[in-house]
């Protein structure tokens, strides 16, 4: 065999511990990570038990009522973000080298993600110095403020597609607004969580301020959601998860903001270039393996450009280079864990058995260099109606169905007929069609003539099943703060409701 794998430079043979009030510790049990690679064990991690997350939530309890992070300037926080930021960009090689050992994803995917989690503390560090408060002329000799205040200590739980960037677009809006954290990564995904506690503490960040805790959904996940020390849960991950996370915070009816899933989809007009509009398509579903929540899964193309449009399509799909992801020759890599790969061969048995076209795909590479790893080829389905489950639920992997659409009314019809509503794009050089579709789709994040382009300045969630509230932009940042209005009477007199005896 050719070796044409990069060797990793990172170490991962190592302890990876949990890391509560500023110590690190290991946990009450361990787990045995598997690289999605080739399959084989990569490395043991700490894991939390009960015990250990509510003493990580009861030392983010303390930071906050008794410690320095919410009373300091929000200069001073800033400066902490932005140092922050310099050094992920300094430890960028190696904490990419660790999410694709971890994940599966080509380096270059995560070279990426660390440059934009980066630039995301930085843009709250810049925002959060902002004046955003306001000043009202109430009637009466009093004057109003409104203030924004952080919420308290924040629960944090993220999924296994992007790390350390799902880590940032959390903690860096909570940190920047004075809140105190507990971060949960996926059990699947936890390497750069712990190296970024290390690097947190090298900083020297108040202890308690953030906690990073290992484990399992069931144990760590809901003690934090159903803890009543939590004043706000913020969660990225599936519908059903979401809606257990949501259940568990009504006890004291803490703060909820949830990122959930999509099959969102894009939709494709023949007065476009079709080998653009391809291009496109396949960025949009393939990138990452198809495990984005935004992924456009869903391919709607007008009917005269229908047929080429597939042939074009399928070529490329069957000719992106799948393999592992410290492999520079890869375009895609594996998925990120077993179970996903079976449940991505179990929606393709299903889209076959509703009678569904496969195009290309549907099947694993084989060969030495793909191990026991957790592959599938890019798999494309045509021939598909809008009730078969393969059009109506997430499969979160390099699976997209093609449809044919007529008018301009059907591509919105079939575009918003879905539970989730979380991103979608239009393609049409008619300016004023591209304007009249995007305002129809149902869904937060929309795209003309584009796909995927995220920005840390703009919000990010979705309509309907796709979650509540949004992160990222301005949006993110009063997601993590209660707004307060302090009224201040300029002439007190005695109110003279009551008669005097
Ligand atoms: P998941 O729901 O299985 O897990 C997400 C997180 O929740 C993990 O940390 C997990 O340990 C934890 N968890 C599991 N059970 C829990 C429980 N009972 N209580 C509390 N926490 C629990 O999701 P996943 O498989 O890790 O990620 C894939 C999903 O995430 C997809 O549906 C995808 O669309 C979604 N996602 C959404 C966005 C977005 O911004 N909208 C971004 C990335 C991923």
């Amino acid at each position: 065999m050719t070796q044409t794998l990069e060797a990793p430079k990172v170490k991962v043979d190592r302890k990876w511990q949990l890391w509560i009030g500023g110590k690190f510790q290991d946990g009450a049990s361990e787990r045995t990570l598997i690289n999605p690679a080739d399959g084989k064990p990569l490395c043991k991690v700490a894991e939390a038990d009960k015990k250990q997350t509510e003493a990580a939530i009861k030392a983010a309890r303390k930071a906050f009522d008794e410690g320095p992070w919410p009373r300091m300037t929000a200069l001073e926080r800033a400066q902490f973000l932005f140092k922050l930021a310099d050094k992920i960009d300094e430890h960028a090689e190696e904490l990419a080298e660790l999410e694709t050992l971890n994940g599966g994803k080509p380096l270059r995917e995560a070279k990426y993600d660390m440059g934009d989690a980066a630039n995301c503390f930085r843009y709250y560090a810049g925002l959060v110095t902002k004046p955003t408060g306001q000043a009202i002329d109430v009637p009466a000799p009093s004057i109003t403020t409104v203030v924004r205040e952080p919420i308290g200590v924040c629960a944090q739980i993220i999924p296994w597609n992007y790390p350390l960037l799902m880590g940032a677009w959390k903690l860096a809006p909570a940190l920047a607004a004075g809140n105190c954290c507990i971060l949960k990564p996926s059990e699947y995904t936890p390497l750069t969580a712990v190296r970024l506690a290390e690097i947190l503490q090298e900083l020297e960040l108040p202890e308690g301020v953030v906690n990073i805790v290992l484990g399992d959904g069931p144990t760590v996940g809901n003690t934090l959601a159903e803890s009543k020390l939590v004043d706000k849960v913020a969660f990225t991950g599936s519908v059903r998860t979401g809606k257990a996370v949501a259940a568990a915070a009504l006890g004291n009816l803490k703060k909820v903001t949830l990122e959930l899933g999509g099959k969102s989809p894009m939709v494709v007009f023949s007065d476009f270039d079709v080998d653009t509009a391809v291009d496109y398509a396949l960025f949009a579903i393939y990138c990452n393996s198809g495990q984005v929540c935004s992924a456009g899964s869903r391919l709607l193309v007008e009917e005269p450009m229908y047929d080429k449009f597939v042939k074009k399509f399928v070529e490329r799909a069957k000719h992106i280079k799948v393999g592992p992801g410290m492999d520079p020759e890869t375009e895609m890599g594996p998925l990120v864990n077993e179970t996903q790969m079976k449940r991505v061969l179990e929606y393709i048995e299903i889209g076959q058995k509703e009678g569904a076209k496969l195009e290309a795909g549907g099947d694993q590479p084989k060969g030495e260099k793909y191990g026991k790893g957790f592959y599938v080829n890019p798999t494309v389905f045509t021939n598909v109606k809008q009730d078969m489950r393969i059009v109506q639920e997430e499969i979160f992997g390099p699976v997209v169905v093609v449809q044919k659409f007529k008018t301009e009314e059907e591509a919105i019809q079939f575009a918003n007929d879905s539970d989730f509503g979380l991103a979608g794009a239009v393609f049409s050089n008619d300016v004023t069609r591209a304007h009249r579709v995007v305002k129809a789709l149902k869904a937060g994040i929309t795209w003309v003539n584009a796909y995927h382009n995220t920005y840390n300045e703009c919000p990010w969630g979705g309509y309907k099943q796709s979650g509540w509230g949004r992160e990222l932009g301005t949006f993110g940042l009063e997601a993590y703060t209660e707004v307060k209005q302090i009224n201040i009477n300029l002439d007190p007199q005695p109110v003279g409701w009551f008669e005097k005896k």
